[in-house]
């Protein structure tokens, strides 16, 4: 079985943003010359989400409104583990989000259903953090 682990970077110019990192997740695949196998994507950080849904604008602005009114990122006062940081809203975002997502690989590439594209979801940025991607199979 061969192996193959890579970290991708990321520091957005804004607090809040989704990033379709597909392209890079596939540069990932064709590095490692997997064909037949399972491919991991998990964001390093506690405030920010790797997940996968459709690329389409007005759906990401719904994400955003509805993250918003599920942990408003203010007033900064009502989260506990708000005091020397103020992302208590980003940890809960990115709970909600998630940390990982698993896709098959099959034939050498991503093995997607209709429309699916990987999202990098950033809560709390302007700051480099890491998304890291394993591969393992054949
Ligand atoms: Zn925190």
């Amino acid at each position: 079985m061969k192996t193959y682990r890579k970290e991708l970077y990321f520091n957005t110019s804004v607090r809040r943003q989704f990033v379709n990192i597909t392209p890079q997740v596939a540069e990932c695949l064709a590095e490692s010359g997997i064909k037949e196998g399972l491919c991991l994507v998990n964001a390093m950080h506690i405030t920010a989400s790797v997940f996968i849904n459709d690329n389409e604008m007005g759906l990401h602005q719904d994400f955003e409104t509805w993250l918003e009114k599920l942990a408003p990122e203010q007033p900064y006062s009502q989260y506990h583990h708000n005091g020397t940081e103020n992302n208590g809203d980003a940890h809960l975002k990115r709970t909600i989000m998630g940390r990982e997502v698993v896709v098959a690989v099959t034939g050498g590439v991503l093995d997607f259903g209709p429309w699916e594209q990987i999202f990098y979801g950033e809560f709390d940025g302007k700051r480099k953090k890491r998304v890291l991607v394993k591969i393992i199979g054949e």
